[in-house]
């Protein structure tokens, strides 16, 4: 996301270059020059002498490379572009090629030339439409350029130096960022220069480095990731980025005075220079130039690699297009130790936020097709975007696409052949617009790629257990090998920020192999022209279309037998016209699986229903269900199916000690992972903090499936478990941190404890404070508000003010963003007519919390009442029509808490 911004705000545009049309170009489709053509190309030559000329300098060259019907004032402004003051070498490529308007076949074409333009350190690129023409009879050296347009250039792009002649010394410098400081009171500074001034530096010495940043819940993170609030730590290089205008205000400059070179002092900063410049703001030129070309941070933003003593290398950065722009990364083990606003970010957006605020343009509707060899793990693909815009204005489209993926090329349907540059290190490609397009425009991109993709595992999107580890080991050879590309894969090119789109999927595999992916499974009915697209072998060609919006596209290949079908109706639908009146259900599996799959379809129809006859909705008008063998049980659902990983003995794997292992309830993968059709796909969540409302709400709903296939035993064992990982984990970190909880120690569990399990025990506590009536007409009215859209706890929370008609600010302060567990001190006093219970709730903060209160007369009889402990001090008569013989506290575990009895 970053980079797009970055691009417009370093000076990289599109612009309308100066006009030179000769002719007017209205060209048709030309076949392109093969091998087979007889004749010698004549492309090639002439823009190879044009290509000399440029490089020579040789404007009198270059005019003689124009039909002399050509204006030569109008050559002149041509070539004046081309011809920069300083330039020290110029690249062209051809790009397209077409037929010549009014030419007769082969004697002429209009070509899309890409020129790559350097000085000593800096660079542009142009691209433009130029024509070239044979004269009547005239051999292969008449050919003449008859017209050129200029349709966009792109500049910003410079070279680094690394300034080894002129060293700093340094004597209590600072240099400084939002939360961090960089001291160095003795040591040098080489400074790292581009055409503009100063953009980075390597600070060399006894440093010392303190980030404190002023979130609460982020000192939490670093204090369990370093014992302390603050990250401070001696450091032996800092290599920094930064944008030339901000080198003095971030740096105390009078500390630095010139230095006479050391010869060991200049290799280790060149080393350092090697070792960090390529990593942030680089740029994959292809085939235009081999170098290092860097755009330059934004004003501004800030970089720095620090080489600390305590936490090895760590990366902060300051990125102000970011809705969380401060950020310290170990690139090492891929851990993100902090990620928040700034207080200046804070007051300008407020506490909440979407991703959807960054998003440049929304892609409406996605086509890919795709060639799939799943044993090699590679692909080819076409994807056409539908994007209409969304930024006040647009010069570059930024995509995410897999860096191993190459990208063949991007056409627009509106402007023909693009200009694309990749960034290193990142899944991004930046497409370069022929001009800008305002807001709500439209424009359809086509993007050809190709490569090889590792499958995608299962992990922190989707449940998988982690087994204890005496029990690992074991894997079975003979497992049947399945290529998933899902939301992590980046298989396609999209939108950086996610967000919903409908999508027609194709794909080739090899004969024997099964595609599953988004979308409802239709007949292929022009599968020749796909092979002819893709070059594809042949193969078996499956067909998905999605009518209801994605928030991202999936597919699965494997050898996988059908088990069957099953048509689940929705009954009682709250929007009769959503255009989903049933779910086509069905199941397949590897073979190994066969004799279990039988049970999976009916328990997969069981459970569908249940679903939708809870939401009075289904959001998506099938429902596949993949059963793959695997070592270790785990799940992942994108829209319009499931991938199950099934082990084919489970006693075979001891998981017990797991968050997400229930024992009394082995449908707990399906239901959860068939729950997130509505949860997770249908509602999406508006940033990674958000993530409870897909993963608590499907294990709540899987929760709630327990309690009616497997009786109420079963769900209050759910609910014990809930609560016992909830307070044991709530330490690590509110459940309003999203993906990050359990990252800084790289203990998953403690995510699966805290979005999943604490996720869901709220829901619960919630329900019981609303009761069934109110809670479920809530859920109800958030989802159908929502569906397919994304959501935040601030959206749930409405709704169900709404639909109660209670505040429940304090509710979700304590319980989602703040992460205390109530201690409750309680005492019971039996009387004659009634129980009198009293709560008193230890600490400063009041919790809401729906206490279930036993009784047990003498006769055996048990009775439950809920008391809502609310306040700090709660007591309640409860009236009595026997002896009661006992009095028990959250026998059912719903009440996230620890209670002490007085
Ligand atoms: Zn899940």
């Amino acid at each position: 996301m970053a980079v797009v911004r970055q691009l417009a705000s370093n000076g990289i545009a599109s612009h309308k270059m100066r006009l030179l049309l000769l002719l007017a170009c209205a060209c048709t489709w030309a076949a392109p020059v093969s091998a087979q053509t007889a004749e010698p190309d004549p492309v090639t030559p002439l823009l190879r002498s044009l290509e000399r000329a440029l490089n020579a300098a040789d404007a009198a060259a270059v005019t003689a490379l124009f039909s002399p019907d050509v204006p030569a004032t109008q050559v002149q402004t041509f070539a004046s572009d081309l011809l920069v003051p300083g330039a020290v070498g110029a690249t062209l490529r051809e790009r397209d090629r077409m037929q010549l308007e009014g030419a007769p076949p082969g004697d002429g074409y209009s070509l899309v030339v890409e020129f790559f333009i350097e000085t000593a350190g800096k660079a542009r690129i142009l691209t433009a439409g130029m024509d070239m023409r044979r004269p009547p009879a005239g051999d292969l050296a008449s050919w003449r350029f008859v017209g050129a347009e200029g349709l966009t250039f792109v500049d910003g792009l410079y070279k680094l130096r690394l300034v080894t002649a002129r060293p700093m010394a340094a004597r209590n410098l600072e240099v400084t960022s939002d939360d961090l400081v960089l001291q160095l009171p003795e040591g040098h500074a080489f400074l790292v220069e581009c055409d503009e001034g100063v953009t980075g530096l390597i600070l060399l010495g006894r440093g010392q480095m303190t980030f404190s940043p002023t979130a609460a819940a982020e000192r939490g993170q670093l204090r369990l990731f370093s014992g302390n609030d603050t990250l401070a730590s001696p450091f032996e290089y800092a290599f920094v980025r930064l944008n030339p205008s901000d080198y003095d205000d971030r740096l105390t400059t009078a500390s630095l005075t010139p230095t006479a070179p050391d010869a060991r002092l200049v290799r280790r900063a060149e080393e350092i220079f090697t070792q960090n410049a390529a990593r942030s703001f680089n740029l994959d030129l292809q085939d235009l130039s081999a170098d290092d070309w860097y755009l330059l941070p934004p004003v501004r933003d800030f970089l720095a690699e620090i080489d600390t003593r305590r936490f090895g290398t760590l990366t902060y950065s300051l990125t102000a297009e970011q809705a969380e722009d401060i950020s310290v990364f170990r690139r090492k083990d891929r851990l993100t130790l902090a990620l928040y606003p700034s207080v200046a970010k804070l007051a300008a957006r407020g506490r909440f936020y979407s991703d959807d605020a960054l998003r440049d343009y929304d892609v409406l509707d996605y086509n890919v097709e795709a060639s799939i060899e799943p044993q090699r793990r590679t692909l080819r693909g076409r994807a056409r975007l539908a994007i209409r815009v969304r930024s006040t204005a647009l010069a570059t489209v930024r995509l995410r696409l897999a860096e191993s993926l190459s990208v063949i090329g991007v056409t627009s349907v509106e402007y023909g052949r693009l200009l694309h540059l990749r960034l290193r290190n990142q899944n991004a490609v930046i497409v370069n617009l022929p001009r800008t397009l305002l807001q709500d425009s439209d424009l359809t991109l086509v993007v050809t790629y190709a490569g090889a993709l590792p499958t995608q595992e299962l992990d922190s999107d989707t449940v998988t257990v982690a087994p204890d580890a005496q029990e690992q080991g074991g894997t079975p050879d003979s497992r049947e090998p399945a290529f998933l590309l899902s939301n992590r894969a980046y298989w396609y090119p999209q939108n950086p920020v996610p967000d919903y789109a409908t999508a027609s999927i194709r794909v080739v595999v090899p004969e024997g192999y099964t595609c599953i992916a988004s979308g409802h499974p239709v007949s292929p009915s022009d599968v020749v022209s796909l092979r002819d697209i893709l070059g594809a072998e042949d193969g078996q060609v499956f067909t998905f279309r999605a009518e209801q919006p994605l928030r991202y596209l999936a597919l699965v290949v494997s050898r996988l037998a059908r088990v069957g079908e099953a048509r689940v109706v929705i009954e009682n639908q709250t929007d009769p016209g959503s255009g989903v009146d049933a779910i086509a259900l069905s199941v397949a599996a590897h073979s190994s699986l066969r004799g279990q799959s039988r049970r999976v379809m009916q328990d997969a129809e069981e459970i569908l229903r249940f679903y939708s006859s809870l939401m009075g909705d289904a959001p998506y008008t099938s429902a596949t269900v993949a059963l793959l063998e695997s070592d270790v049980p785990g799940g992942h659902s994108p829209g319009y199916f499931a991938v199950i990983n099934t082990p084919v003995s489970f006693a075979a794997v001891n998981w017990r000690s797991d968050p997400a292992s229930f024992e009394n309830f082995p449908e707990f993968f399906l239901a959860h992972e068939l729950a997130h059709q509505w949860w997770g796909q249908a509602i999406g969540w508006k940033n990674y903090h958000e993530q409870w409302i897909s993963e608590g709400f499907a294990q709540y709903f899987a929760a709630l499936y327990a309690q009616r296939a497997r009786g109420d035993r079963v769900f209050a064992d759910m609910l014990r478990q809930f609560r016992r990982w909830s307070i044991s984990e709530s330490d690590q970190g509110p459940v309003h941190l999203g993906s990050r909880l359990g990252h800084v120690k790289s203990e998953p569990r403690v995510f699966r404890a805290l979005v999943y399990n604490k996720g869901a025990a709220v829901l619960h506590m919630l329900r019981r404070l609303l009761g069934d009536e109110v809670f479920f007409r809530g859920l109800r009215k958030f989802y159908m508000d929502r569906r397919y859209q994304k959501a935040g706890t601030e959206d749930f929370e409405r709704a169900m003010e709404a639909e109660s008609g209670r505040v429940l600010d304090r509710f979700f302060e304590r319980w989602i963003y703040g992460n205390g567990i109530p201690r409750v001190r309680y005492s019971a006093s039996v009387g004659e007519r009634d129980v009198l219970v009293r709560f008193e709730q230890i600490g400063d903060q009041v919790f809401d919390l729906p206490v279930t209160v036993t009784l047990t007369y003498g006769d055996g009889r048990t009775v439950n009442v809920m008391v809502p402990v609310t306040e700090s001090l709660v007591e309640r008569s409860i009236p009595t029509d026997d002896v009661v013989r006992r009095v028990q506290i959250n026998q059912d575990g719903a009440a996230v808490a620890e209670f002490d009895e007085k």
